[in-house]
């Protein structure tokens, strides 16, 4: 069976250096941890100490309860589970809000969600009105794995959105909330990232200057050999020159892994023609076969980006959490009977 191996070491080492940065972090599990799995992450996170989380919905807040805040990006509108907090994503879900903890999310630029500068005054008057607690406002960057200068002019804007709202909790009395802005491109940008960073893609290791977290790790079904000038798989898109042994392994794009149609470049070998819904056969003989263990890697094979890859990893793959990479070591037999 396929297994999925969370590296803590590496996921550590990535929360160490995020720390550096900013040791006040709301770490971004939404989507089951970005596909590694919510409930796995969630109990490192702990173990290293973190409290605070971000989550896509009500369902996932609901499966990782123990930690202290779980703010949900996409909440929904009737009322839910009373200790959450709720992103609050326009002025008219503000209106219609019943949740007592939000953070009032800003459209500083990207121009996707978040309350307008100018809606700010009517925002806060009813914030101030229906007693809401403002835990945290925050905003979103869209260009911070870019050069250039979107990110500090939506910055700026974040800083003087800040003042506002600080000199307005002082002047009624209102505790005042933290300010968030930073995710994982920007946290190696912007001057000062504020009272809590955001990471998502950095704890996980998809990003330059981070370290790896999973290891797709796949079985041999059979083994076989090809013959030469004989094709595998469906529509034979591959064709052998000679005589080679093939393994077939036990995962496919049922399991996540984007299809392709002319092979791919795994860690140690590769994978030879189209891919099948639950199979991939690869080049050799092999006992396992990583499939990758570092998706920075692996994303090469694919006109997409690394989160696209993480999040999309089936549910149904068993998720092992393992010291380092010398946690699943793999000897290759020297000479399978076959
Ligand atoms: C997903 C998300 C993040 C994390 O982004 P990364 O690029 O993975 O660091 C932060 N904030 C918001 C609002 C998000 O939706």
């Amino acid at each position: 069976m396929a297994t999925i191996y969370l590296n803590k070491q590496n996921f550590f080492s990535n929360l160490d250096k995020i720390s550096k940065i900013n040791p006040n972090i709301l770490a971004v599990i939404k989507d089951n941890a970005y596909g590694h799995g919510i409930f796995s992450i969630s109990k490192l996170l702990r173990e290293y100490g973190i409290r605070k989380v971000c989550v896509r919905n009500i369902d996932e807040a609901n499966l990782v309860r123990e930690f202290e805040e779980i703010l949900i990006f996409n909440p929904p509108t009737n009322r839910g589970a009373i200790n959450f907090s709720y992103a609050i994503n326009s002025l008219t879900q503000l209106k219609k809000n019943r949740h007592p903890y939000i953070h009032l999310k800003i459209d500083t630029g990207f121009r996707r969600n978040g309350i307008l500068e100018e809606e700010l005054d009517e925002a806060l008057e009813i914030i101030k009105e229906k007693e809401f607690e403002l835990r945290g406002v925050f905003s979103h960057f869209c260009c911070a794995d870019e050069f250039g200068c979107d990110t500090f002019i939506q910055y700026d804007k974040f800083l003087q959105i800040k003042e506002k709202i600080e000199k307005f909790c002082k002047e009624y009395n209102i505790k005042c909330p933290y300010f968030h802005i930073a995710n994982s491109a920007a946290l190696s940008k912007l001057p000062d990232t504020l009272d809590f960073v955001r990471p998502g893609i950095a704890m996980y290791g998809g990003i330059e200057g981070y370290k790896p977290v999973m290891s797709l790790v796949a079985d041999v079904v059979s083994t076989r050999e090809l013959d030469s000038k004989e094709g595998c798989g469906y529509n034979k898109t591959f064709m052998s020159e000679k005589k080679i042994k093939i393994s077939t392994i036990d995962v496919g794009y049922a399991d996540g892994i984007p299809y392709f149609t002319h092979g791919c470049k795994l860690k140690e070998t590769e994978a030879l023609g189209k891919i099948s819904m639950d199979y991939m056969i690869v080049k050799g003989e092999h006992k396992k076969v990583v499939v990758f263990d570092d998706i920075k890697e692996f994303v090469k094979n694919f006109n997409t980006i690394t989160y696209d890859i993480l999040v999309k990893m089936s549910p149904r793959i068993k998720r092992k959490i393992v010291e380092s990479n010398n946690g699943y070591s793999i000897k290759q037999p020297d000479k399978i009977n076959t």
